[in-house]
């Protein structure tokens, strides 16, 4: 069997041992990308044409993480043009509200400007929402065509809540046979109810360790069962811990 390029990220999450959600783990290797990426590459240009900025915006979570990445210099040339935009915004948007007055067809004027400009989206989500509806897409074709991937599959531990409601939606639109579908339903229900089934006893045994009774007892799984099930429960994209 021979694996296509935009295959392999999805077998390399099945093969990573105790994840708790392959796909969360492909969303924040991919994320990293496009980060780095921008910076490589989207700043340089940003600074030769600053009109490149006017389509996007970043959401409160991708700032941050912008923030975190070590170029400072990059990000401010970013952010300052974000800066002027957003100026620019205002400005346009108060000249009519001076005038408006009581004449209700300018307020609704205005008021679609509001909503023209709260409608700007963050350009690393779009970017990631576009790449993880492949990767999910890519994930049920496997699943439909490959034996071994089916077997790898029904020996996961799911997925996090977000992504568990997202395979489950795509499957339904590119499966055609409705038995497989019906089958692809089955199997990761049954999958993801067992995990979180899993999941809490080990969260349970997390907080019986906190009882002096149990104080010596091994931790087995659950010294990290926290963390995971707060990743289960969010997913880890957007988790700092
Ligand atoms: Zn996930
Ligand atoms: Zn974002």
């Amino acid at each position: 069997m021979k694996q296509k390029i935009y295959e392999i990220p999805i077998w390399e999450a099945y093969e990573t041992k105790n994840c708790e959600c392959p796909l969360c783990s492909i969303e924040k290797k991919s994320d990293d990308n496009f980060i780095q990426t921008l910076f490589s590459e989207m700043v340089m240009d940003v600074r030769l044409n600053p009109h490149l900025v006017e389509n996007y915006d970043f959401c409160h979570e991708h700032f941050e993480k912008l923030y975190r990445y070590p170029d400072k210099c990059g990000l401010a040339v970013l952010t300052n043009r974000i800066l002027h935009l957003k100026k620019e915004a205002l400005k346009s948007s108060e000249l009519p509200r001076k005038s408006v007055s009581k004449n209700p067809i300018k307020k609704l004027f205005i008021k679609n400007i509001e909503t023209i400009q709260d409608k700007k989206e963050c350009l690393l989500c779009n970017k990631l929402d576009e790449s993880m509806n492949n990767y999910m897409k890519t994930l049920v074709n496997l699943w439909v065509k490959e034996e071994n991937f089916k077997e790898i599959y029904k020996n996961s531990r799911g997925f996090c809540l977000k992504h568990y409601n997202q395979v489950l939606k795509i499957s339904s639109v590119i499966i055609n046979n409705q038995l497989k579908q019906e089958e692809f339903i089955e199997i990761t229900s049954k999958i993801q109810e067992e995990n979180l089934n899993r999941l809490q006893q080990e969260l349970e045994w997390f907080i019986s360790k906190f009882d002096y009774r149990f104080a010596n007892e091994p931790w087995n799984t659950s010294k990290d069962a926290l963390i995971r099930t707060i990743q289960k429960l969010i997913g880890n994209y957007n988790t700092k811990i």
